[in-house]
């Protein structure tokens, strides 16, 4: 039966574009990476050989003999390898399927290549009779069962992997499979055409489009590689278990270029740095991570000190921008290495995120560098955020109280809620440290509702009025100030405890109150008008906060624990406290200092007629109990 090889040839011609497009594009080579284009090429070498060998079997009297036998056990053991192909191309897709079973599992193709190739000897999966006609050999089946070997191990491994290869994946090896199926019916139906090459070419094709197309590791602002790109690179050196140093370089004025400049511009600079970077390092080590972060990858002997001194003096220099324009971008620089870290992607992530907000602290002339400090730090954060997130599962979070003192009365009048967390590892945890990291993550949101239910619950339970106070003074951090809901949100709890509003007082700072002025003016005027009253915490460690205070509606100002003190400290600050003091009671503001220390802190405070006073001297902030215990030993006396 003479071959129509139509097919092959075109497929031929699909096959070498899609070999040309592939490595022209390709910046980045990645394990499956490398095994696609082994496929490429071993399916290159298959249809080559097959259309070589229609040509010779129907020669094959004309010439020697042996040419025969090189071409087609050559094609027969191409054909062996190439079954197996797909399965290793899947199974470098997986991350829990190790190189040793993938090598065991391999084993049946390289027998059968083998068998093909010693086949002019045994005559197992074709020879050449006397008229010199090709014939299958008695092993042939052998080459089939092969074949169906793979196909089934494809499906099974799809399958079982499915979560892991996403389904991008499993849809691709499922169409593949169909195409698969549709060949075999196809060739079945019409046994003169070869079709092996065109099915060989299109599951190229359809793994192309769908998984390894290089636009998808490159980003497309940049032209350098992404984000996804760099994970894939350091879970490969993980796996591999090799050191993969890396400096991340971020943009720290970035946000205010792209505001001053426009997002526009501000892309172009983002491509001229990225242009800077690719120069300094392979085309395969040059990613960006984030908005302004890159990443690049260090060799494992070079020397990060010289790279990131050079980095650094590039920066002290403009960036031009349409050739009128100079814009100075300021870089921070950190040092990482996977040498750190033993188990996920995600943990070097956190990391990244974690050392961009240290290098920001400095100076733009130092590399931060995560080193087991660094490491000791991030899971100290780490064991803080599961903390965090089991107190919101259990609903329950320990508050402290620090009584404030009434000049006037000369009694305790109000108290200050403070947040408390204890981590058996790592003992009582700072509210500063805590609360910012529950800021980063979001938490803080659900966290500063649970603080002030635990309040409510609190006023509740111990009659707080039955005391004397008058409310109670709750932190609220920025972040809850920006929320739209807020207000509505915090009046249906106080609603659902039964807290008439004027039993809370809300303290914010002007840092707050800086960063949220839309958005805190319209819930403060809904929680003022339902009763509840606010307090400017911390004033004088910041700026200028007149403005605020000229448009907010405080009732209460309390002064920095800083500035207190440094009133007893020197002249100078002692004028402006003095005067500080002057000016906010003009205004009609009550006053509350904090950070009262000693006795005679105490009476020249009182001399000054500030309204409330607080501080360790009238007591630290203690737990509930003590809280109770306190205020009825000292009402009795
Ligand atoms: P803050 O609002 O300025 O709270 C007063 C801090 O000063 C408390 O620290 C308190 O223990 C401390 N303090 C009070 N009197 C004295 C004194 O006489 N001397 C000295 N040296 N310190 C004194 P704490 O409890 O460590 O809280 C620190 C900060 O954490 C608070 O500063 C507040 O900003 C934040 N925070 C605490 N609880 C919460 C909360 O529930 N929500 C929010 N958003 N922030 C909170
Ligand atoms: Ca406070
Ligand atoms: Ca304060």
């Amino acid at each position: 039966m003479p071959f129509n090889i139509n097919f092959e040839v075109c497929s031929l011609f699909f096959l070498i574009i899609l070999i040309l497009f592939y490595k022209s594009k390709r910046k980045y080579f990645g394990i499956s990476d490398r095994v696609y284009g082994f496929y490429l090429l071993f399916a290159f070498l298959d249809i080559t050989l097959d259309i070589i060998s229609v040509h010779t079997i129907s020669m094959a009297r004309s010439i020697p003999l042996w040419i025969n036998y090189a071409v087609n056990s050559a094609y027969l053991a191409m054909q062996s390898f190439l079954t197996a192909i797909l399965f290793i191309y899947i199974a470098s897709l997986v991350r829990n399927i190790k190189p040793r079973i993938v090598a065991l599992l391999s084993a049946p193709a390289v027998i059968s290549t083998i068998l093909a190739l010693t086949s002019p000897v045994t005559h197992l999966y074709f020879y050449f009779d006397e008229n010199s006609r090709y014939l299958q050999g008695p092993g042939q089946i052998f080459l089939y069962i092969n074949g169906v070997f793979y196909t089934v191990l494809c499906i099974v491994i799809s399958l079982h992997f499915r979560k892991e290869l996403g389904r991008t994946l499993f849809y691709t090896a499922l169409e593949i499979t169909g195409i698969t199926i549709a060949g075999l019916i196809f060739q079945f139906m019409f046994r003169e055409y070869l079709l092996s090459g065109t099915g060989i070419v299109m599951a190229l094709l359809i793994i192309y489009l769908n998984l390894q197309n290089p636009d998808q590791y490159t980003d497309s602002l940049t032209g350098i590689l992404n984000r996804q790109t760099f994970l894939i690179h350091l879970t490969e050196m993980q796996d591999k278990h090799k050191l993969c140093p890396f400096l991340v370089i971020s943009l720290n004025n970035f946000k205010l270029v792209n505001e001053v400049f426009g997002v526009t511009n501000g892309d172009i600079l983002l491509r001229s740095v990225a242009q800077y970077l690719a120069g300094l390092v392979r085309s395969d080590s040059v990613f960006r991570i984030g908005g302004d972060i890159f990443a690049l990858v260090l060799p494992t002997d070079g020397d990060s000190d010289d790279l990131s001194r050079k980095i650094l003096n590039r920066f002290q220099t403009t960036w031009s921008l349409h050739d009128t324009m100079n814009v100075s971008l300021s870089p921070r620089i950190c040092y990482l290495n996977t040498k750190y870290y033993h188990e996920h992607t995600s943990e070097i992530l956190k990391t990244i995120d974690y050392a961009i907000l240290e290098a920001k602290k400095s100076h733009q002339d130092t590399v931060y560098h995560v080193d087991e400090e660094a490491i000791r730090l991030i899971s100290r954060k780490a064991a803080i955020e599961q903390a965090l997130s089991i107190a919101l599962e259990k609903q329950t979070f320990e508050v402290y109280y620090q009584p404030i003192y009434a000049a006037k009365s000369n009694s305790f009048t109000t108290l200050e809620a403070l947040a408390r967390l204890y981590i058996p590892s790592y003992g009582y945890i700072p509210p500063d440290e805590f609360i910012q990291i529950a800021e980063q993550n979001g938490v803080i949101i659900p966290l500063g509702m649970l603080i002030i239910e635990e309040v409510c619950r609190f006023i509740r339970r111990a009659s707080l009025w039955s005391y004397g106070f008058q409310y109670v003074e709750v932190n609220l951090s920025v972040i809850q100030c920006m929320q739209e809901d807020f207000a509505s949100n915090l009046l249906l709890l106080l609603k659902r405890n039964e807290i008439p509003p004027s039993y809370i007082n809300l303290e914010i700072t002007e840092t707050a109150a800086a960063y949220s002025e839309h958005l805190l003016m319209k819930n403060i005027e809904e929680l003022l008008d339902a009763g509840i009253t606010f307090s400017m915490d911390d004033y004088g460690s910041g700026y200028s906060t007149i403005n605020y205070l000229a448009n907010l509606p405080f009732t209460y100002i309390k002064l920095d624990k800083a500035m207190v003190w440094s009133y007893f400290e020197n002249e100078d600050s002692k004028i402006i406290m003095g005067k500080t003091v002057e000016m906010l009671k003009q205004l009609n503001y009550k006053i509350i200092a904090e950070g009262v220390e000693t006795a005679s802190q105490a009476e020249t405070l009182k001399q000054m007629n500030i309204d409330y006073l607080q501080g360790y001297y009238y007591s630290k902030p203690v737990p509930e109990s003590e809280l109770l215990e306190l205020v009825h030993t000292r009402n009795s006396l």
